[in-house]
């Protein structure tokens, strides 16, 4: 019933083709990697504008309209999971760039702008928008800046938060807060927009965003190398920075189980390095000397060679190459595709300790019967790594088993359970794993001050 008056109200406002209902709803998903199985929500709306979402919001909450915000669809932590009793606010028709600013070097966006066709724009006047992970052609920006993603060269650039100059957001009661400035230092008060970022729209929807950009490096070399022992990681990364560490700006790791099965997957793409040995680095280096920038990554790995760091090691020559290199690691749909029931994992502990606790992890799931997938990579420069786990059975006990498994050791290792994606809906229960008990009140005290009703993205993170 309250849906019924809810879309009428919203067709009133925002005209029939803004919103979605029943049958027309078929074809419409709450995960890009699950859309063969079909949205919950009664009612999706399409806003175009900034004040669409806040008439959007006004009406919800004086209805106590329970509200989901649907980005790209790429978390990977139940963050946009639906259910009958909640509609849901999709970004994708605010996909405008609004402003590019070469001399400030800033750009001016709408929040459903896809990722990458920002760094595209970007790139026209050989700037750059340092943010890169897998899901960069599908994730839109306000998603971006909710999750405060990281990706593959936060050890270089940092994470999204420190790209963002401006914000503006819809609060829950509709209230549009403008933050919209180009200047980088504003210490005129609380920092508001930080509340936006990173808070997965629990405290508001992120509607225009201004992101800083940086000069575009001229060239970029990447290499894999393979190694057997994990402290040889820790000294190729030592050895990196002291070598080449102006223009290092990726440093990533998988281990052979991930290697092996992306290898065959993508059965187009010669194997750059044989598929026994224990790690596998990606390495990326960004800068601005054409030859010199490869002739000193080749200088590099050859020392690491000599000091016995690696075993074998393979440069890209070309673009294609480099484009292959990249997509071993970043393709990881193929190992979530590979493991039945994936369970996904993102946790982060100090770098030498990575090594041993993978293995003691690997152990101990390997001892559980339904467990058969164990596939770990990662950014290992930042502390920071992935297990994506496949199971020939499921329920809410080997779930929470699993999870045990895995987050158990990391408070003794002052780690966090979640070191980029998230907390979503999904990992709740174990936020307290690594959050104090006085962490998550005051939490959830400032949502209860943004939305006094409950009413956004309900239920995630605590
Ligand atoms: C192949 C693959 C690789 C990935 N690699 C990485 C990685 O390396 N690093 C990393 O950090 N993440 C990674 N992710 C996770 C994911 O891509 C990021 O979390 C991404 O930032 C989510 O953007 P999205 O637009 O898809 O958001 P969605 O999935 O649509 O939403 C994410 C959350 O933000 C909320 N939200 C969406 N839009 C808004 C808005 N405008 N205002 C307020 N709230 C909003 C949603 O309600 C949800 O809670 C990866 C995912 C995939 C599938």
């Amino acid at each position: 019933m309250k849906v019924d008056s809810i879309t009428k109200l919203l067709i009133d406002k925002l005209g029939e083709k803004s919103v979605l209902t029943g049958t027309n709803l078929i074809q419409k998903y709450d995960h890009i990697w699950r859309m063969n199985e079909p949205t919950k929500t009664p009612l999706i709306v399409f806003p175009k504008t900034t004040k669409d979402v806040s008439e959007i919001m006004k009406i919800c909450n004086n209805l106590s309209q329970k509200v989901v915000i649907h980005g790209g669809l790429t978390n990977l932590v139940g963050g946009t999971k639906t259910s009958s009793d909640t509609i849901v606010i999709s970004l994708e028709k605010m996909n405008k760039i609004e402003e590019f600013d070469e001399k400030s070097k800033t750009i001016t966006v709408q929040s459903g702008v896809i990722l990458e066709d920002i760094i595209n724009k970007a790139s026209e006047k050989k700037l750059l928008l340092p943010l890169n992970f897998g899901a960069k052609g599908s994730a839109q920006i306000g998603g971006v800046v909710s999750t405060n993603a990281g990706g593959l060269r936060v050890f270089k650039y940092g994470m999204t938060r420190h790209m963002v100059l401006g914000i503006e957001a819809v609060m829950p009661d509709g209230t549009i807060i403008s933050s919209l400035k180009k200047v980088i230092k504003d210490n005129s008060g609380y920092d508001l927009k930080q509340f936006f970022i990173g808070s997965e729209g629990t405290l508001g929807i992120i509607t225009k965003i201004i992101l800083k950009l940086v000069v575009s490096p001229s060239t970029r070399y990447s290499a894999i190398v393979g190694i057997n022992k994990y402290e040889n990681v820790v000294n190729l990364l030592k050895l990196l920075e002291n070598d080449i560490g102006k223009i290092l700006s990726g440093f990533e790791l998988i281990w052979n189980s991930t290697y092996r099965t992306m290898i065959n997957a993508l059965e187009t793409i010669n194997p750059p390095l044989s598929d026994d040995f224990k790690y596998y680095v990606f390495i990326e280096v960004l800068g601005n000397e054409t030859e010199n920038d490869k002739i000193l990554l080749q200088k590099s790995i050859e020392n690491a060679i000599n000091l016995d760091l690696i075993l074998d090691g393979s440069i890209a020559e070309n673009e294609r190459e480099l484009n292959n290199l990249w997509q071993i690691r970043e393709d990881v749909g193929i190992l979530d595709y590979d493991s039945k029931f994936a369970q996904h994992f993102d946790i982060s502990i100090p770098i030498p300790k990575i090594g041993s606790l993978v293995d003691k992890i690997v152990a101990k799931l390997n001892t559980l019967e339904y467990v058969d997938k164990i596939y770990p990579f990662g950014h290992v420069a930042d502390g920071n790594i992935h297990f994506i786990v496949g199971k020939n059975k499921n329920s809410v006990e080997i779930i929470d088993e699993i999870n045990k498994v895995v987050y158990s050791p990391l408070k003794e290792l002052n780690g966090s359970i979640s070191a980029e994606h998230g907390i979503g809906l999904d990992k709740k229960k174990y936020l307290n794993m690594t959050r104090s008990d006085d962490e998550i009140n005051l939490m959830r005290k400032i949502k209860k001050l943004f939305d006094p009703k409950l009413i956004l993205n309900p239920g995630r993170i605590i």
